[in-house]
Parts: C-alpha cells; structure tokens; sequence
C-alpha cells in the first residue's frame, strides 16, 4: 500500500523498542491527526490547489461570507476538493490507525483533516473527532432550523459541479505541461494536482447547486470548518469528556505542528493526566510547546510509513 517514492525513515531502535512497551501498557491514548497524516495518499494541498484555482486565493474562499456573496463559486471549489479527495487513497496509517481504535477502546482520535480518508477506512466515528468538519458532510445553510445533514459521497454531488475538463485539446500544449507536471508530482509522491489544465470556470446557476432535501428552499453548504466559525461544540465536548475521564497514557502527534494550536494544548492537557508524548512528523524542529521532556519521543519521517511500525505490538501487521 505505501507509495513506491516513500523513502524509508531512519528510525532509532531503542526509541522503537521503548515506545514499544509502553504502548503495550497503555489503555487511554490520544492522537491528534493532520495534513502529513495523509501527505502520501496523493491529495494536492489546500494552498497549493493550482490550475483552476491559481488564480483565487484558496483561503478567500473557505469563509461564510465567500460562500454569501458567491455560493456557486465556493461549490465549485468544493467540489474540486471532494473530487481530489476521492482520487486519493487511504494510506498505511489511516489503516493502522483505525485498527487500533477497533482493537483499544480507549483509543481516541482527532483529526484536523477534511479529506475522509480515516472515515473510508472504518475508523469507528466514535473514536474519530473531526475537529475541522469533513467534505463528505453537507448540511443545510438555514440557521432558523431546519437542522438537515447527511453524509455524502457522490461525485460531483449535483451535475452542474462536475470538475470541468471538456473541450481540453488532449494534443495541447497545455495538455501536454499538464500530463508533465502530473508525472512529475507522482515521481515525487505528492502534490498530484488533478485540476492543472487551466480551463476556464464554467458559470454554474444557484439554483443548480444541492438543495436541502428536508426545507426544499436553502443550499445545502460543505460541512466543514471555515474561516472565522468556531470549532463543532460536540465535537469538543467528546474530547473534553475523554480527558475528564481519567489518567491518559500517550498523546500522539502525527503529521501536524505540535508546538500550534490546537495540539499545542491539547499536548498540554494530556500531559497534565500524565501523558507521554509521541511526535510523528517530517520535520525535527516540530518540538511540542513548552519543549520536550523526558520519555518523549520524537519520529522524524512519513506517517505512512512510521505509524503502522509503532502501532504494530497492538494491532500486529496492517494487511493481516
Ligand atoms: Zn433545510
């Protein structure tokens, strides 16, 4: 399952074998999930989302006023998003992980990405935060109460959001960089941009946006996390409920900044219910805010890789 272009990480036997054995004591872990969690599954990143969308500042559009002003265009961004995440596959870690909340019930995640790749896993949901929402919800934009959501996994989720790739000259020139550049991105075992042709946005009516199928009258919206929205409110209850419910063993930290919020407190909450800290990540100066601290341990590499061997006293062999 791990991509060819994975480079083996150089990892420290005796760091191994000690996270080993207290991994195998451990009942109440937490790990907290980012963008290197699935930095090998071929997403192209949120910023760096190139041809249609080179011209727009992605950040620009993941905002209720965005959405306000220009519903269409906001969806369609979306629905590239979705349509890029269905093409990327679940990794090595996203099984790992969802073993491990399968065979630990005190095992809880939360996961700051939106790309459902744990969901398509089977991570069990109740052991599975989404702290940033997930494209494959949609929910009504009424706020008087109409209250409808659903998850939804059709692409595109309405016709008039199909990626627009018609009337492309496949023997273009344009065609050609793009065929390039994608080879290119898979070589290197990321950033797989699927959009880099560079056609024009199709105008796409409001009325042939998703409709809320309970009200009939407002838009369906993305149900994710913008810009200037708070975080889900159940969402962190969960989490606060599994913190008050005793001592924790381990908080992991994969493939997000360990020293920024959130999992900058949520490293602090843990330790405080004495937890040991587990950094997974490709970058040695990620240290956790307040530094590191004995018993600490630090894995420099791909998520994809690293997560199924320190995993592997509990859940055995990924594929097994
Ligand atoms: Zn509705």
């Amino acid at each position: 399952m791990a991509s060819s272009t994975t480079t083996n990480p150089v990892i420290n036997a005796a760091d191994l074998a000690s996270f080993h054995e207290h991994l195998k004591k451990s009942t109440r872990v937490l790990a907290l999930l980012g963008a290197g969690l699935s930095a090998s599954s071929g997403l192209p990143t949120f910023r760096g989302a190139g041809g249609l969308w080179r011209t727009h500042d992605a950040t620009s559009l993941a905002t209720p006023e965005a959405f306000n002003a220009d519903p269409s265009l906001v969806w369609q961004f979306y629905s590239y998003r979705r349509h890029a995440a269905l093409q990327a596959q679940p990794n090595p870690a996203h099984y790992a992980l969802a073993k491990l909340a399968r065979k630990m019930p005190g095992f809880q995640a939360l996961s700051q990405n939106v790309d459902g790749l744990s969901q398509r896993v089977d991570h069990p949901p109740e052991q599975l935060q989404l702290l940033h929402g997930t494209l494959f919800e949609v929910r009504c934009t009424d706020r008087r109460g109409c209250g409808y959501s659903e998850t939804n996994f059709i692409d595109p989720i309405v016709p008039a959001l199909a990626i627009p790739t018609s009337g492309i000259d496949p023997s273009s020139d344009e065609a050609r960089q793009a065929r390039t550049d994608e080879l290119q991105a898979k070589r290197q075992g990321n950033e797989l941009d699927i959009s880099n042709i560079n056609v024009p946005l199709p105008s796409v009516a409001t009325h042939s946006l998703p409709i809320c199928p309970k009200c009939q009258k407002h838009l369906l919206r993305p149900g994710v996390v913008w810009f200037g929205e708070s975080l889900p409110t159940q969402v962190l209850d969960n989490i606060d409920d599994f913190v008050e419910a005793g001592a924790i063993d381990m908080i992991m930290v994969i493939g997000t900044s360990a020293k920024v919020y959130p999992a900058a407190g949520y490293t602090e909450v843990a330790r405080e219910r004495g937890a040991r800290v587990c950094v997974v990540n490709m970058d040695e100066n990620d240290r956790p805010a307040g530094g590191w601290k004995e018993g600490d341990w630090f894995f420099k590499g791909d998520a994809a890789m690293l997560v199924p061997m320190l995993l592997e006293p509990v859940i055995g062999q990924i594929g097994s």
